[in-house]
C-alpha cells in the first residue's frame, strides 16, 4: 500500500468515527518464538502517530461542520467529474426531509440538489400537495438532500462504495437535522438509509424507520417523469399526503 492509499484509507475510517488506528503487528505469534526476526527498519507509513479524528456525529453537530468536514472532497472517485459539491438546501430545522440519489447535470452546475426537470416536479408536487390538503409549505420548508454528494458520470447509479462513504454525511444530516420524518426518493435512496435490498415497489405504501424517525418510500420525481408512469404518479401523490399530514397535522 503506497501512501496516498493509507491516507485515502486513514481519511475513510475517519469519516466512520475512529479516533485512533494501530498497526497489526506483522509477524505471526507461533514463528515469534522459533526464528529471530530482525526489526523492520520503520518505513515513513509505520512510523505514523496514531491521528487524532474527529466522531462521525459529534455532540451538537450542525450542517455547517459537516459541510466544512466534507471540504473539497476527495474520498471516493466521484471527485474526479465533479463540478459542484451538492450538499444539501432547505431549512435547518426541517420537519421532512427529502432524499434522492444523487445530482445531475444541472445540480452539478448550480451546486444545489433537485433543481433541473425533476427538481421542478419535486417542487411542484411538494407544494401541491400540501396547497391542496391546507398545509401552507413551500420547498424552502423542508430540507433536500441526496445519498450520493457528487455526480456520478453519464447520471450512472452511484456505486456501493462511493454510496458507503458519502452514506455516513448524509447520516450526518438526517441526525443534524432530526425531522419528524424522512422520505426517500427512489430505490438507490432507501437502500442507501434502510440498509436492504428492496426497492421501491416493494417498500411503498408503509412506515419505515431509520434510527428512530419513521421514513417513507415514494417513486423518484425522475421516474415519474416518464409518460407510462401515471399509476406511479398516483401512488407518489398518495404516499405525499400520508407522509404531509403525519408531519404537518
Ligand atoms: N436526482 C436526484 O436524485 N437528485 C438530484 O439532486 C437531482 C436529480
Amino acid at each position: 500500500m503506497d501512501r496516498d492509499q493509507i491516507r485515502q484509507r486513514l481519511e475513510f475510517y475517519q469519516d466512520l468515527g475512529f479516533k485512533q488506528i494501530y498497526r497489526r503487528d506483522p509477524r505471526p505469534a507461533a514463528a515469534e518464538a522459533a526464528i529471530e526476526i530482525p526489526q523492520p527498519v520503520p518505513s515513513p507509513e509505520m512510523s505514523l502517530p496514531p491521528i487524532e479524528l474527529p466522531g462521525i456525529a459529534p455532540d451538537g453537530d450542525t450542517l455547517l461542520r459537516i459541510r466544512e468536514e466534507i471540504g473539497e472532497c476527495r474520498r471516493c472517485r466521484l471527485c474526479e467529474k465533479r463540478n459542484k459539491i451538492v450538499f444539501g438546501v432547505g431549512n435547518e430545522q426541517a420537519k421532512l426531509v427529502f432524499v434522492g440519489e444523487g445530482p445531475g447535470a444541472d445540480e452539478d452546475a448550480q451546486g444545489i440538489p433537485f433543481v433541473g426537470r425533476a427538481g421542478q416536479l419535486l417542487t411542484q408536487m411538494i407544494e401541491g400537495t400540501a396547497k391542496k390538503e391546507g398545509i401552507p409549505l413551500l420547498r424552502s420548508d423542508v430540507y433536500i438532500c441526496n445519498v450520493v454528494k457528487c455526480r456520478p458520470p453519464e447520471n450512472r447509479t452511484p456505486e456501493a462504495d462511493e454510496m458507503e462513504i458519502c452514506g455516513e454525511f448524509l447520516f450526518r444530516q438526517l441526525g443534524a437535522i432530526r425531522p419528524t420524518a424522512i422520505c426517500a426518493l427512489g430505490s438507490t435512496a432507501a437502500k442507501a438509509i434502510l440498509g436492504g435490498r428492496d426497492g421501491v415497489t416493494k417498500l411503498r405504501g408503509r412506515w419505515h424507520k431509520w434510527r428512530d424517525i419513521p421514513l417513507i418510500v415514494t417513486y423518484h420525481p425522475s421516474y415519474l417523469l416518464r409518460p407510462y408512469n401515471q399509476n406511479a404518479k398516483r401512488e407518489a401523490w398518495e404516499d405525499l399526503k400520508k407522509v404531509l399530514h403525519f408531519v404537518y397535522d
